[in-house]
Order: C-alpha cells, then sequence, then structure tokens
C-alpha cells in the first residue's frame, strides 16, 4: 500500500506538499511550497513537517511558484540533503526566487525582532537565511521533460509539460509495491490551452490515481482577447490624460506575459510611443530567464523570435534595476506604463507608484492577477475611495481596469478537459484550491465521467492499493455478439484508434512514423466506409 499524506494545498491553495510512502518504507516528497495569506496560514510554515527531513531522498518540484518551492531552504535547515528533481527552467528560476524570498524572510525576522525589542521580548529567527537558499541552490537536479527517470530504485517519474508557467511540469510517478505498481499523477499547477509563451499542458491518459489541481475548479475565465483589448483601452485612457498606467505584476510569468502582449501592440503599431518600465530587480532576472529559454516557447512565441524580434522587448522598454532609476520615474512627467512587483500592492516598488498615481485623475492602475482579500490590491478592485500606503491615506482618483483574462491557470472547463484524456478511470483526489472550488471541481467529475472522486482535508493520510483488475467470464450472448453490436464495438475501436492517429499526426516527433504510402492505405479505408454508409 502506497500512503500519501497531503501536507499542503489541501483545502488551500498554498504550501504545495505531498509525502508518498511505500509499503518498503521510501518516502519522497511532491512540491514544498510556501503558506501564504494571513497570519494562521503563514504560521503554518513553522509547524512540524509531519515527517523527518533527513530521510527523504528525493523532492519532486513541479514549479517555481513560491507557493510550491517556498519552503525548499526550510526543508534545507531542517536535514534534508537529498536531491530535487525538477525542470532546467524551474531550476533556473528557483535560483533567483529563493534568494528573494530568504531576503524577505531576513527582513521580516529583522522587523519583527526591533518590534519585539522594543516592548523587551526577544530576537525572532527568519524561518531561512541567505545560505539556507544557496545550499538549497546547489541540491536542484535539472531534468528534461518527456524522460523516465529512476532516481532510486522502485521509483520512477517523468515531467511532463503542464503549461502553467515556463519549465512546469506534471509528474509522472511509479511506485513498486511487491512485484506490482502504482501510477500517480500530480497535475501541478495546469495552465490553460493557447496560453501565451508556453506550450499547451501534455495529456496523459492513464493512472492509477490523480491528484489535480482545482484554482479556478468553480470559475470560468473571461476571453483572453477581451482582455487584451481592455489593456489596450487603460494605456490609451491614460495616454489621452497624458497620465502613467501601473501595472502590478507577479514577477515570474505575469510579467513576462505583460511584456509579451506590449511587445505585440508595438509590433502591430496599436503602442504609443511611451516609455514602459519594468520596475522589478526579481522580475528583470526572471525575464532574462525566460529569454534565454528559447526551446520551451510554444510555437507562437518561437514564431516571434524566427521573425528576428525578441518577445519580450520593445525599443521603449527600459529595465530599472538600482532604486534610483525607480525613483526618478515619478519624477519625470507625461505618461508611462509601470510594470512592478508585487503583484497584490502589499510589498515592494509598486507600493511607491500607487503612492505617487493613485490619486492622480487620468492614471490607471492595470489589476491583471488574483488580489487576496485584505490586500491593497483588493481594495482598489473593491473600489475603495482611500487606501492606506506607508501609514498616509491616498484617494483613489485613478481608473481601475480589473481584468481576469491573464490566468496562467485552467479554468473549470480546461480542467475537466483535460481529465477528460484518462482512459484508465483513475480515482482522482482534488487538491489545490478553496474548499468551495475543490467541492464543485469533484462534483461535475464525479457527473461528467463518473469517476470516483475525494476531496482531501489538511494532512489527511491516503491509502493507495494497486488497481485490482477483474477478469470475467464472458455471457453466452457475449460471445456471438449480433450484428449490430459487432459494428458498434468496431466504430467504437475505430474512433479510438482515429483519435491515436490524429495524436501521432499532431505531435512534433511524427517525423518517419508516417510515410506517403500510410495516407493512401488510409484513404481506401475512407473510400470503403463511405461505400459502407451510401447503401
Ligand atoms: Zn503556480
Amino acid at each position: 500500500m502506497v500512503r500519501v499524506t497531503c501536507l499542503g494545498a489541501a483545502e488551500s491553495v498554498t504550501g504545495s506538499n505531498y509525502l508518498v510512502e511505500s509499503s518498503s518504507g521510501k518516502k519522497v516528497l511532491v512540491d514544498c511550497g510556501l503558506f501564504q495569506g494571513g497570519k494562521v496560514m503563514e504560521n503554518r510554515n513553522w509547524q512540524d513537517w509531519g515527517f523527518h527531513p533527513e530521510e527523504i531522498e528525493t523532492l519532486f518540484l513541479t514549479h517555481a511558484h513560491i507557493d510550491h518551492s517556498g519552503r525548499i531552504p526550510k526543508l534545507v535547515k531542517d536535514g534534508f540533503h537529498g536531491q530535487i528533481i525538477t525542470s532546467p527552467p524551474t531550476a533556473e528560476l528557483c535560483q533567483i526566487m529563493l534568494l528573494d524570498s530568504a531576503h524577505i524572510q531576513e527582513m521580516d525576522a529583522e522587523w519583527q525582532t526591533r518590534k519585539n525589542q522594543r516592548q523587551g521580548k526577544g530576537e525572532i529567527p527568519p524561518l531561512y537565511t541567505t545560505e539556507d537558499a544557496e545550499a538549497s541552490i546547489k541540491s536542484l537536479r535539472p531534468t528534461e521533460r518527456d524522460q523516465l527517470i529512476e532516481p532510486e530504485p522502485g521509483i520512477k517519474a517523468r515531467l511532463r509539460n503542464a503549461g502553467h508557467i515556463l519549465g512546469s511540469s506534471i509528474l509522472e510517478l511509479w511506485v513498486e509495491e511487491n512485484n506490482d505498481s502504482i501510477k500517480i499523477v500530480f497535475s501541478g499547477d495546469l495552465g490553460k490551452n493557447n496560453q501565451l509563451i508556453v506550450r499547451d499542458p501534455h495529456e496523459v491518459f492513464d493512472a492509477d490515481y490523480l491528484f489535480i489541481e482545482s484554482t479556478y475548479g468553480n470559475r470560468l475565465h473571461r476571453p483572453f482577447e477581451d482582455s487584451k483589448q481592455e489593456l489596450l483601452e487603460a494605456i490609451n485612457y491614460s495616454v489621452s490624460h497624458g497620465e502613467k498606467v501601473i501595472i502590478p505584476a507577479f514577477a515570474v510569468e505575469r510579467t513576462q506575459e505583460m511584456l509579451y502582449i506590449l511587445g505585440e501592440f508595438y509590433r502591430q503599431g496599436l503602442l504609443p510611443d511611451i516609455p514602459v518600465y519594468l520596475d522589478s530587480p526579481l522580475a528583470i532576472r526572471a525575464t532574462k530567464i525566460f529569454r534565454k529559454n528559447k526551446k520551451y516557447y510554444d510555437e507562437e512565441a518561437q514564431a516571434i523570435v524566427d521573425q528576428g524580434f525578441d518577445p519580450f522587448n520593445m525599443p521603449n522598454l527600459q529595465f530599472t534595476e538600482s532604486t534610483e532609476e525607480s525613483i526618478a520615474i515619478n519624477e519625470k512627467p507625461g505618461s508611462a506604463v509601470i510594470i512592478a512587483a508585487n503583484g497584490m500592492c502589499t510589498a515592494g516598488r509598486i507600493k511607491h507608484h500607487l503612492k505617487h498615481n493613485l490619486w492622480r485623475p487620468g492614471a490607471s492602475i492595470v489589476i491583471v492577477g488574483f488580489q487576496a482579500q485584505g490586500t491593497t490590491g483588493r481594495q482598489i478592485v473593491d473600489g475603495a475611495k482611500q487606501v492606506k500606503i506607508f501609514r498616509e491615506n491616498v484617494s483613489v482618483k485613478a481608473k481601475a481596469f480589473t481584468i481576469g483574462g491573464f490566468s496562467a491557470h485552467a479554468d473549470q472547463k480546461d480542467l475537466l478537459e483535460w481529465i477528460g484524456n484518462f482512459e484508465s478511470k483513475p480515482r482522482v483526489f482534488v487538491v489545490h484550491g478553496e474548499a468551495t472550488a475543490s467541492e464543485t471541481l469533484a462534483k461535475r467529475i464525479k457527473e461528467r465521467f463518473n469517476l470516483s472522486v475525494h476531496v482531501p482535508r489538511w494532512k489527511e493520510r491516503l491509502m493507495l492499493k494497486p488497481r485490482e483488475v477483474a477478469y470475467e467470464e464472458p455471457r453466452e450472448a457475449e460471445r456471438m455478439p449480433s450484428l449490430e453490436t459487432a459494428m458498434l464495438n468496431t466504430v467504437i475501436d475505430l474512433e479510438k484508434e482515429l483519435k491515436a492517429l490524429k495524436r501521432r499526426v499532431k505531435a512534433k516527433e511524427t517525423q518517419g512514423r508516417i510515410e506517403e504510402d500510410d495516407v493512401g492505405r488510409l484513404k481506401f479505408v475512407q473510400e470503403e466506409l463511405q461505400a459502407i454508409l451510401s447503401k
């Protein structure tokens, strides 16, 4: 029996962490993310792991987002000295993100300590330090996707493209169990089809058990093209008033998507001639990693490269790395687009830009990402007349544009479509979602596919057995099917085979597997089919 314990991202979206244990005592981890969003959640980062980090030899990391990777330095600090298997772009992104996260942890601890000392209390240590982050980076083992690996005896795995952010992966995991093997698939964060930059999520056809994310399990995204139009509208609105456009954006993926769209506007002659500032050191570093990793782009992004452009560039784009350069932006009058972190307006340089522009009629604040309750970003979305920034009340006179179509997550329709690829009827566990999102998705999966579905609670331990295959002697009537049944069965088989053929034709590695002769033979089958139909 394989045990899976949901130690994070169960009944919530942050802190992703699953412990997989085989009956022979092997333990591996899937993701090791930071809990985020309020005191109660953040306190979980300090709690016991629920296992001994030194016993873990392998950690599989689906992608670089901090809610999936942000507790790795703590794991290392607490005794983990195994390997971290992840895709090459994820490994690169993790290097900058874990160091950035360590810096934030150190600053937080310093601030808390100063506050404590004023009250006569003791020092607060950081959750982890820059040294811990550096040690974590040494454990990263970049592994290309689509290849079967055996990181330790009895454990096989394969990373597949999840289409969520650069390098994001689905994990296929095979755990050996007494001469048998159980296949578990972890979706990780799943992207939507036709997302910018990254390719569509890989279709998986079989699993005994499936762990599926449900961030938007109860929602449908607005059309992407409409969102692009809204962004252009916001820019034109502020340009016509000679004011600035402020875009709070997460440093990894959302920022690069914004640059990609602005680049597209530029090449189409739609972008007004104003400066575009990328004002976040982390986002600048992430953009450089995106620029480097061209081989992971989708066809559209590749086509832009083939035409001689950089998808994340335009002549007016300026990277403002230093604090002085950042301050100078607001001293220059006139229109500009400013992309800054963080995405929810709670910290970072974005706060300075809001302070300088929120009160200015004609300026615009473009909200392109999820805004959690209690954040400044959420207050702006909810139409607050005034918000507090650096202990100062700033009135909101700028126009807020809330654009909903830029999500990097599959919505309910995409998730169901992806699950529809499975031909093996897996048992499904719905994770990584707020309770209502997970429950709604679970209900839809049951209705649509008649699969057994469960929404695990935080810390719930699931017992996974090898799936039994039942054999049944065919009944008399089934041995000699009627002409209609035989015909129907053949049509169903044919449908399956055609689907498989379509997949093969569409696949990149088709060359050599299809010959000219094959097309002729298929045409012959088609003619025979038409003959049957025309009778
Ligand atoms: Zn993510």
